[in-house]
């Protein structure tokens, strides 16, 4: 008796050698994030994807095993934070609380997040609501965890535990701490967005995708993050794959944008383009005017120094008009492109091209488009009298 408890306790039913057990927790982890990023995120949370009910109520029964967490509460937190990105009211910036704050403790301020009650109700809108949900999912959160410990424990004995909290610590970590911090921290960006938003890697294959964070907040409801010829979403694959077999319809993808040919005044496609792809032209701003004008400048004065600013950190600061710096940041800029017309002149036309972005009226906006145009052609910057004569070129492509 006493045998048969200690070997049970060793091995487990499963009497698993190293590569099943690895094997295990491979495939149940990765389960998780296919809950998260295909289920919660990409179709609850934006609408991108609808899955058949019943690959839906998978997702949704192993999110509930494996994580715990509730759908309403995951989407009203994601919608929070895409809604007032990087301000006091993102439930987890770390502009805001510190990168060492998310990364650590993201778990912490997504349990705090999820206890306002007013912004579960105001942002989880349309999240399921059947009797499962009641009466399981949300009634017994920690019922799903507890029974997936108890799975692992049968399974694997006394060794079950140690997967198990490999399992619950995966989103955390991933997720909360990886993406959420990191992802606005560190990493390149295709999008000049109003946020801080990175991609991690080009290859969004451990993550299911949700390395392409820069691509993802240009395009929240788009259902493919990849937007690069060099960039994977492994995410989009299971997509896709699901969609061949009728049991996913793709709602949404971010469109592409297009340059035609001979325009020679911005017209209302140009000017929809542009604010279909205002993250894209804030980014070819910076690579073909601001970059290169600096870069000039620097030449010109023989210098790799703005007083107080190296030429990097100028040129990141001019990408977005400094917003991102402190008050003695902002000083610096100021002074450092104060004496230098060329470089204020590129800072002044951002903040024009930004400002008559938010214009309400599209035909003041187009009005200001095409002034905007007209002057930069004419500026004497040839950088920037080149991208504006693209610029014009927008328009939103054609969907295949
Ligand atoms: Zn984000
Ligand atoms: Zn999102």
């Amino acid at each position: 008796m006493l045998d048969t408890l200690l070997n049970f306790a060793a091995h487990g039913l499963a009497n698993a050698g190293w590569l099943t057990i690895a094997l295990y927790l491979l495939i149940t982890t990765q389960l998780t994030i296919f809950a998260v990023t295909l289920y919660l995120h990409r179709s609850q949370a934006h609408r991108g994807v609808d899955f058949h009910p019943v690959v839906a109520h998978v997702f949704r029964f192993w999110s509930w095993l494996g994580t715990g967490m509730v759908t309403k509460e995951w989407v009203a937190v994601h919608r929070k934070h895409h809604a007032h990105c990087e301000t006091e009211q993102d439930p987890h910036s770390p502009q805001v609380e510190g990168i060492g704050k998310v990364f650590f403790e993201g778990a912490e301020l997504y349990r705090v997040a999820t206890a306002n009650e007013a912004d579960m109700e105001k942002y989880g809108r349309g999240t399921p609501d059947d009797w499962m949900e009641r009466h399981v999912y949300s009634a017994h959160p920690i019922l799903g965890v507890s029974l997936l410990a108890v799975i692992d424990l049968a399974l694997f004995g006394v060794l079950g535990g140690a997967i198990w909290a490999v399992q619950m610590a995966w989103i955390p970590f991933w997720a909360a701490g990886f993406v959420n911090g990191i992802g606005h921290w560190w990493g390149y960006r295709n999008f000049e967005t109003a946020d801080t938003a990175t991609n991690l890697t080009p290859w969004g294959v451990w993550i299911g995708g949700e390395e392409l964070h820069n691509n993802h907040h240009a395009f929240p409801s788009s259902a493919k993050f990849a937007l690069r010829k060099f960039e994977v979403d492994l995410g989009w694959v299971v997509i896709r794959g699901l969609e061949k077999l009728h049991l996913a319809k793709v709602l949404r993808v971010a469109p592409t944008l297009d340059v035609r040919p001979n325009v020679s005044l911005p017209d209302m496609l140009t000017l929809k383009a542009l604010l279909t792809h205002r993250f894209e032209a804030m980014t070819d701003y910076y690579k073909n005017v601001i970059k290169p004008t600096v870069r000039e400048q620097s030449d010109a004065e023989r210098t790799r120094r703005f007083g107080a600013m190296t030429r990097r950190r100028l040129r990141r600061a001019l990408a977005n008009g400094g917003r991102w710096l402190d008050k003695n940041g902002k000083a610096r800029m100021t002074a450092a492109i104060e004496n230098r017309p060329r470089l204020q002149q590129i800072n002044e036309y951002r903040a024009r091209l930004a400002a008559l972005m938010e214009q309400r009226r599209p035909e003041s906006a187009l009005a200001a488009l095409q002034q905007w145009c007209r002057e930069a052609e004419a500026s004497g910057n040839r950088k920037l009298a080149e991208f504006a004569a693209r610029l014009k070129r927008y328009s939103v492509a054609a969907h295949a």
